[in-house]
């Protein structure tokens, strides 16, 4: 029996839902800050050039930028900032091919649209930024430049446009398969390995989310922690494989009866937690006593043995036996451990001065 621990909560949730926004918090926040940067430097040759009031302007957006890009990763909500930063950026880097004693080489910008659409915005959302951006700076720049249609004016032509299309293409590809590594990790992050229930960390999630929507709808949440009985025994006389099969067993058995709407999470070793949502401690009895019957009266067929599992079950109501995720935990755990004292194979819905008329069981009750 073990209560989660804050520091391996907040690692469970990072893995389980914050890689990915932290990682492009810190990625926004440094191509802020390089933008700002490039963007003094320019700000600097274009006041030696004579254009000051554009050297102005550049001078006020890279202090922006630079300010932007230390205050980003607080920000609560990300994507509108992005689409800030993407389009006039983008907008900016198309009107540098037009603008007027523009460089001969000034387009080269025009292939960091694709990176910054895609490496900000993902793969769709990063396509339909990139893409028409692409294609207007083309049209743009060919308006600007008229080529020969000779050997070398093509060779030009290939050379800008050719880089275009791979640039595109090898970000789109990178792009997808770094978002099917993501998914591929959330999911481990969020299942647990051998049994296919949710993770410690991914269940601790669904259990506060659900106090939160509990405090809007004021509708009653249910934790139930079970603990196998006498699992070392298991392990002992029938080997680690049996007791693998057993954990499996338990869950699909489990699973099996809980409604769409339920969660089961493996706490840790051959504990495991069920939320119970929309339901109150007097709604969920039967069916935590039915699964503690079923689980004791549907042995693990192990080759042509049977091996006998039984589990203690502790019950805990949101918010009559504890307002916050910790206070639920430790009643649901202190009612199992009091059913693990009162001889195992036990349901225990209440403490102990009111336990006697609530305990449920198989072994002593
Ligand atoms: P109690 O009724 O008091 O809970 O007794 P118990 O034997 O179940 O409790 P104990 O904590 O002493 O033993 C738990 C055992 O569960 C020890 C550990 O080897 C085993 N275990 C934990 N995780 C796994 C697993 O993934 N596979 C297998 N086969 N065994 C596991
Ligand atoms: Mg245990
Ligand atoms: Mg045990």
């Amino acid at each position: 029996m073990s209560l989660l621990r804050p520091q391996h909560r907040i690692n469970d949730e990072l893995i389980a839902s914050g890689i990915e926004d932290a990682s492009k918090r810190t990625l926004m926040r440094i191509i802020l800050i390089a933008t700002g940067i490039t963007l003094s430097g320019f700000a600097v040759l274009q006041f030696l050039s004579g254009n000051h009031l554009f050297a102005l302007f550049e001078l006020c957006a890279s202090v922006l930028l630079v300010l932007g890009g230390w205050r980003i990763v607080y920000t609560r909500h990300l994507t509108p900032w992005v689409y800030l930063y993407v389009l006039p950026t983008a907008c900016f880097l198309v009107y540098i091919i037009v603008m007027p004693q523009a460089s001969a080489t000034a387009f080269v910008w025009i292939y960091m649209i694709p990176l910054l659409s895609y490496l900000l915005l993902g793969r769709a959302r990063g396509f339909l930024v990139a893409v028409p951006f692409m294609v207007v700076s083309t049209l743009l720049y060919f308006q600007q430049h008229r080529y020969d249609l000779d050997a070398e004016g093509l060779i030009d032509v290939g050379n800008a446009i050719l880089c275009g299309l791979l640039t595109i293409a090898f970000v789109h590809i990178y792009e997808t398969l770094r978002a099917q590594a993501y998914r591929q990790l959330e999911r481990l992050a969020q299942t647990d390995a051998l049994t296919g229930v949710d993770s410690r960390g991914c269940f601790q999630q669904a259990l506060e989310r659900s106090i939160q929507e509990a405090e809007r709808s004021n509708l009653a949440v249910v934790l139930v922690i079970l603990d196998v009985d006498h699992f070392k025994q298991v392990n002992d006389q029938w080997g680690h494989v049996a007791g693998d099969m057993a954990l499996k067993h338990l869950c699909s058995s489990i699973l099996k009866r809980l409604r769409a709407t339920d969660s089961m999470g493996r706490l840790g070793g051959e504990e495991f937690g069920l939320l119970l949502r929309n339901t109150d401690l007097k709604g969920a009895k039967p069916l935590v006593e039915d699964l503690r019957k079923q689980l004791a009266s549907s042995p693990l067929l192990y080759g042509k043995q049977q091996i006998q599992l039984s589990a203690t079950f502790g019950v805990a109501e949101w918010p009559s036996d504890g307002r916050s995720v910790d206070e639920l935990y430790r009643c649901a755990d202190r009612r199992l451990y009091y059913g693990k004292q009162q001889g195992r194979n036990q349901l225990v819905t209440a403490d102990e001065a009111g336990v006697k008329a609530d305990l449920v069981g198989g072994a002593s009750a």
